[in-house]
């Protein structure tokens, strides 16, 4: 059975001030109903002004997505009765919106390309937002820092085939968002989804409200169960809107929604037709996500999962690019495999380490001064150093406050002599045939060295050494 899924997608827009007043956006520290005026507070004869750079945030978009802006798109009155919503009516676009068909690579569940089709992008204000009262109370707050930021409602076609896709596609576009420099994807709830989802065939449900990528794959996985189930107990898919309960992972009905046609949608006499269609030609892209993917493997020699990790957020790829010099194939395995990794696992951001310090590590590396044990150690320390807020040490410091510079010369061929000669039954063992002695001889001088030796050379050498010694 097909799974058909198509996103209304709610972006943040990253600008300095709300879409219709000179408010600052930049609330997210401040108490509730500190960013507010008589515009975003919906106060009468409080008129609208455009931010210009929220226009220029969307057209930026539009081309990225490769979108036909139109010539002329309108701001419309959404009407509809909710405390959050100070004016009675958000100011969205709806008849004409700022641009149409556009489209979106992403890699379908097979990791084969596949394109997206987007259906519209539009500017419309986000409302304030309820703080339910917990413990008891009969009330609920309501803040309007929120009423007037600017939102970009990204609309695809239902092109999507399964929740992984889903995913994905979601994934890819904040990349692109984030390359577009439009959108903080660190800000909560900067993003949220409405996912359209039925079995081919059956109705339509359509899950509102949904504010992570994770919630966005969980809610559709639990909606095909759900809907899979019914159809095999003979029940039909009833058309409806459902909310998406976070916490338990399931959606549940909910009924009493407007249809479109009950939000009376007129054009917003307070704000002319807007016409910017010959801004877009003069608005410079960066090199945008799969651009960059394919320099990466041309210039840098790299593969496609390296590519893909590496420029998957633009502050790794520029991470990337300054550490890349010292050896690019080196630099794309210890930071694609080995730093994001340990990152991860304390909770880090790219941006918490310095690439300098990288850098360095992949030089002593590179050059052989140490083995990729005494790396990852190295490693360790420097990330710990910077979880505890330490300064961050240089990966040489560490490696000589620990002695960790790679067994070599005269120190290395003793170590093997004496553990061949200390294990004289191993070394027989060995000669007659049994592999498994050689890995317990090369486990031995492994052991003395404390991982400052190289464990494939420990292996030749020790082989050779009795070898040798035979003749
Ligand atoms: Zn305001
Ligand atoms: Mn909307």
């Amino acid at each position: 059975m097909k799974t058909i899924i198509g996103l209304e997608v709610h972006v943040q827009l990253s600008t300095a001030t709300k879409l219709f007043c000179g408010c600052s956006t930049d609330y997210q520290d401040d108490g509730p109903n500190t960013h507010c005026c008589p515009v975003c507070l919906g106060l009468p004869g409080a008129l609208p002004r455009l931010n210009k750079k929220a226009v220029e945030y969307g057209l930026r978009v539009a081309k990225a997505l490769d979108m036909t802006v139109l010539e002329e798109s309108e701001f419309a009155r959404k009407n509809y009765f909710y405390p959050d919503l100070a004016k009675g009516y958000q100011i969205t676009q709806h008849d004409r919106p700022l641009a149409v068909e556009g489209t979106l690579e992403i890699e379908d569940d097979e990791g084969h390309e596949k394109v997206v089709r987007i259906t519209r992008v539009h500017l419309e204000e986000d409302p304030g937002r309820l703080v339910h009262v917990t413990g008891g109370a009969n009330y609920s707050l309501v803040d309007y820092n929120r009423s007037g930021i600017p939102l970009l409602e990204i609309v695809t076609e239902p092109d999507l085939r399964s929740p992984q896709e889903a995913r994905r596609f979601l994934n890819k576009l904040r990349t692109v968002l984030e390359y577009l420099g439009v959108f903080d994807g660190d800000r909560e709830g900067g993003l949220r989804v409405d996912a359209n989802i039925s079995l081919e065939g059956s109705e339509r449900v359509e899950v509102k409200n949904i504010s992570s990528y994770k919630g966005v794959e969980k809610a559709l996985t639990f909606e095909v169960t759900r809907q899979k189930n019914l159809l095999r107990r003979g029940l039909a898919v009833t058309r409806e809107t459902r909310h998406f309960m976070e916490g338990r992972g399931i959606t549940t009905s909910a009924r009493g929604k407007e249809e479109e046609h009950d939000y009376r949608y007129f054009p917003d006499p307070d704000l002319r037709p807007l016409r910017v269609a010959g801004w877009v030609a003069g608005i410079d892209l960066p090199e945008l996500p799969t651009a960059r993917k394919n320099r990466f493997m041309e210039q840098y020699g790299l593969s496609l999962d390296h590519a893909r990790t590496l420029t998957g957020d633009p502050r790794l790829a520029d991470f990337y690019e300054e550490v890349a010099p010292i050896d690019p194939g080196l630099a794309a395995t210890w930071v694609a495999d080995i730093l994001l990794g340990e990152l991860n696992y304390r909770d880090m951001g790219i941006t918490a380490v310095p690439p300098e310090r990288i850098a360095e590590l992949l030089a002593l590396l590179r050059a052989g001064t140490i083995t990729d044990k005494a790396g990852v150690q190295v490693l360790r320390e420097m990330l710990d150093a910077c979880a505890a807020g330490r300064p961050c040490e240089r990966p040489a410091m560490i490696v000589e406050r620990e002695g960790l510079i790679r067994a070599a010369g005269d120190e290395f061929t003793s170590l093997v002599q004496a553990v061949i000669a200390a294990n004289p039954q191993a070394v027989e063992d060995y000669l007659s045939g049994k592999e498994g002695a050689l890995n317990f001889l090369v486990g031995q001088v492994m052991k003395e060295t404390r991982g400052r030796a190289d464990p494939r050379e420990v292996r030749r050498i020790v082989s050779q050494s009795i070898k040798m010694g035979e003749v």
